[in-house]
């Protein structure tokens, strides 16, 4: 299965996401939270009974958390307390996992910056 996963994983291109059409509502979305700066929506593949993603609206250069500059700081924060907003909302405030996958060796497979949220089940660690 990690194998399978890093596979998975492709290059940073640059070029536009599935997530643009996410946040353009182009396609569906199961929205939990929303705001200005920020969208947390449900992940099609979850891997936890709670799995949320939270991306900028703005990807502004953030494919990754690699390429972050000191002008992204406030959005950085913005989607770190909104990862903690979500858990609230999703009822998983007593335990869950916060994750930035990055990079092909990272797993990351859609490059426009976003924030796992995880919960709901007995985290394990080391993660895979
Ligand atoms: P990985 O695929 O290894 O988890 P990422 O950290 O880049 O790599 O995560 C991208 C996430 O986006 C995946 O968990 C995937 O299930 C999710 N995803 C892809 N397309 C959609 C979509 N249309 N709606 C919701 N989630 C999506």
């Amino acid at each position: 299965e990690a194998a399978a996963r890093a596979a998975a994983a492709t290059a940073d291109t640059g070029g536009p996401t599935i997530f643009d059409k996410i946040i353009a509502k182009e396609i569906p979305s199961s929205i939990v939270y929303e705001d200005e700066k920020v969208l947390a929506f449900r992940d099609i593949n979850p891997q936890a009974p709670v799995h949320v993603l939270v991306i900028p609206k703005l990807r502004d250069g953030l494919t990754g958390l690699d390429k972050a500059e000191p002008r992204h700081a406030d959005i950085l924060g913005q989607l770190l307390y909104a990862a903690k907003v979500v858990a609230e909302k999703e009822g998983v405030a007593d335990g869950y996992r916060v994750v930035i996958n990055n990079g092909a060796e990272g797993c990351q497979s859609v490059y426009h910056l976003h924030v796992h949220v995880l919960g709901g089940r007995q985290m394990k660690w080391p993660p895979g």
